[in-house]
């Protein structure tokens, strides 16, 4: 399990390691073909800031090599925003008095319809974690009533055990998304202070035990803001080389969110810059040339617009985060704010001005 070899590793001294790299060690790791964790520190120290613009030309080519110019669209579908969990961050917390909201199963058929007409194939379904109304049982059915309209269905919702996975496989689901917010396990503490989601151990472990499942995809991340940034980051490649080797028949995907204002906020305690985080997907890409590198619309259009072309592989595009957003009941609160309000076509049609290619459907998986 991760958890073995993250405990091999001191939060402390990893961080002092990042922030010991010189221009030497970036250079090093720039010239090399095949990079390893100790490059990637160097990469995403501040000693490789001065190195950003070398960095993009080449994260650039290795992307194109492997994934050609295209651009993979995805938007989310929030089916409820009821939570048992607290989180510091998060607009569905517990502790925020807000009106709670499940989708039935007839809105959840007008939303799929909905979305669809956008021209998306690939859903991301989104619960809050809440085990008695949106457990098991409420996603596997809301799993069978997308598989109609949508080619590829991810979720991000509350952990689960093996054969609860093993059973979402089964009725159709082919991605999940479980970020792990921080590897600072204090911090994490702090930010999590009650529900299921207070045990740091299960939800590290959580890729592990997709991976056993046999799931086609797996994505790992953190929250950026909670911690610092770039030992977050390592702990994230740490885990993501892991279970390349571990479960090298599934796929990957990394995502780098930015907290985001929500109703209740809290604020970032670390900043990262745009440069900052150009920085990091660049680093992510020369890292690791297979792995699927995703953009939300938390990100303002601007930086989206320029940093198509950086590696980045997929996109979500005319998101809404709330339960109903799209047709049902677009007023029930968000998540979080969302940075780029652009339609699904707008965004398209920029990828396009760019001379990407935008890709609905996953075909790799439909031609399995
Ligand atoms: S981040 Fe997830 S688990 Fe935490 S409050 Fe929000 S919806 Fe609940």
């Amino acid at each position: 399990m991760y958890q073995d070899l993250f405990y091999q590793h001191n939060w402390d001294e990893v961080k002092a390691s990042i922030y010991a790299k010189t221009a030497h060690d970036v250079e090093r790791a720039l010239g090399k073909e095949k990079r390893n964790l100790e490059d990637f520190k160097a990469l995403i120290s501040p000693a490789a800031a001065p190195y950003l613009e070398q960095m993009a030309q080449l994260s650039h080519q290795l992307t194109k090599k492997r994934f050609g110019n295209t651009i993979q669209m995805y938007t989310p579908m929030y089916l409820s925003n009821e939570c048992q969990n607290i989180c510091t961050y998060c607009g569905f917390s517990l502790d925020n008095k807000v009106r709670r909201r499940t989708l039935s199963d007839e809105e959840i058929i007008r939303e799929a319809e909905a979305i669809r007409a956008m021209g998306f194939e690939h859903i991301l379904l989104v619960t809050g974690e809440a085990n008695r109304t949106v457990g098991v049982k409420y996603i596997k059915n809301a799993i069978k009533l997308m598989k109609p309209y949508f080619s590829h269905i991810s979720m991000e919702v509350q952990p689960m055990d093996q054969d609860e996975y093993e059973e979402l496989i089964e009725a159709g689901l082919n991605t999940v998304l479980v970020y792990q917010e921080t590897y600072h396990k204090d911090d994490y503490k702090k930010h999590h202070p009650k529900g299921k989601k207070s045990n740091f151990d299960y939800r590290v472990d959580t890729p592990d035990r997709l991976g056993k499942a046999g799931i086609h995809k797996i994505g790992v991340g953190v929250l950026i803001g909670l911690e610092d940034w770039r030992t977050d980051s390592f702990f994230t490649a740490l885990h993501l080389d892991y279970l390349e080797r571990t479960y090298w028949q599934t796929k990957y995907s990394i995502s780098f969110p930015r907290l985001r204002p929500f109703s209740g906020g809290l604020e970032p305690k670390v900043e990262m810059n745009d440069r900052e985080l150009v920085q990091l997907i660049c680093a992510y890409r020369l890292f690791d040339e297979e792995v699927e590198l995703s953009l939300s619309t938390r990100e303002h259009p601007i930086f989206r617009d320029n940093i198509i072309k950086l590696g980045i592989t997929s996109a979500s595009a005319g998101s809404k985060t709330n339960p109903g957003g799209y047709v049902v009941e677009p007023e029930s609160l968000e998540q979080f704010e969302i940075s780029d309000e652009r339609s699904a076509e707008e965004f398209a049609e920029m990828v396009k001005s760019q001379g990407y290619e935008v890709v609905w459907k996953d075909w790799d998986l439909a031609l399995q």
